[in-house]
């Protein structure tokens, strides 16, 4: 069975329904992503690799990632820290403000747990995925054993998958960001950049300069995402643009990004080629924006997406 790991963090998301009532949902990148690869292709084996607490949130939490069929033998539990946690309110415009608490995180302590030992067996995965958001949040001092764990897996020959979802709020500088991703890139096979995650940084503005960008790195697959406007991908020396049709009602474009990132990959692992990976992932993301929250419901997310010939 094919095995795909995500490492990053899960959040506990609060959204406001009215004055005094709130939803409770669980969400985060890599864990948006693994939940829609594993929703269109449950013959992959979906691992998350992420920390939680022991107090009850991280308990529901945990049962969220099982009732989405993930794998959890890489589900860390810290003795003392919590899940980080987000809070969403809308405003009458349809503005959305959010509001992060997130310094006690588990997550930011993952690191710790990746023991040697924890590295060997992770060596099992065909893939490993992985974002700039955990790179983020780690602890000062934990990114050269995080470096060298993935120099271990990459040698073993997982392939390493990474998405840079720059956030400049987590980061302490862009200069720390910008370092931080050139380690990355250089030790990942193929790379999901969105157009918008490089403008800040590197003053890229197109997606075919944000190709060009990786073009610098020993990448064997490149896809850009930009927005509704199209994808970029570059496969050996073949780059291709593949026309988005946009969504006219849109939501709430949440995880639209990691959506296209689970959907593509569980499609190229599942042996489908570039552009049929890209017009059903670009199909589940389209999806997910016309509901609210980062993960959408089950049977209407499934439906559409069998319609689309998952
Ligand atoms: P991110 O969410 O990471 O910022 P994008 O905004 O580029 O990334 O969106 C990711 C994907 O979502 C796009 O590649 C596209 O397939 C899809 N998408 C985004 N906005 C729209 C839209 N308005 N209509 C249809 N698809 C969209």
């Amino acid at each position: 069975m094919t095995k795909i790991f995500f490492l990053g963090e899960c959040m506990v998301e609060l959204r406001e329904q009215d004055e005094s009532t709130m939803g409770l949902s669980f969400a985060g990148d890599v864990y948006n992503s693994a939940v829609y690869m594993k929703r269109c292709f449950p013959q992959l084996s979906v691992s998350m690799v992420t920390a939680i607490g022991r107090d009850r949130l991280s308990d529901k939490m945990l049962n969220r990632f099982k009732s989405e069929s993930l794998e959890t033998e890489f589900v860390f539990r810290h003795p003392s820290k919590v899940p980080g946690i987000y809070f969403i309110e809308t405003d009458e415009s349809g503005e959305r403000r959010f509001t992060y608490w997130r310094n006690d995180s588990a997550a930011r302590k993952l690191v710790d747990f990746l023991s040697a030992e924890v590295i060997e067996q992770l060596t099992v995965a065909d893939t490993f995925f992985f974002s700039g958001i955990p790179l983020a949040i780690f602890e000062q001092g934990a990114h050269t054993k995080f470096w060298q764990s993935l120099e271990r897996l990459k040698a073993a020959g997982v392939k390493v998958v990474f998405d840079p979802n720059y956030r400049a709020q987590l980061w302490t500088s862009k200069e720390e960001a910008i370092r931080q991703f050139d380690k990355a890139l250089r030790l990942s096979d193929i790379a999901l950049p969105g157009v918008e995650d490089l403008t800040v940084l590197y003053g890229i503005q197109s997606a075919q300069d944000a190709v060009g960008f990786c073009q610098q790195y020993e990448l064997e697959e490149v896809v850009v995402k930009n927005g509704p406007h199209s994808v970029f991908t570059l496969v050996g020396n073949e780059l291709l643009s593949h026309t988005i049709t946009p969504v006219t009602k849109v939501v709430d474009t949440t995880s639209a990004g990691d959506a296209f990132n689970g959907v593509y990959l569980g499609a190229r692992l599942s042996g489908r080629g570039i552009g049929e990976s890209v017009q059903l992932a670009a199909k589940a993301a389209g999806t997910v924006i016309q509901h609210p929250g980062a993960i959408a419901p089950m049977a209407a997310f499934k439906q559409t997406m069998s319609e689309a010939g998952i």
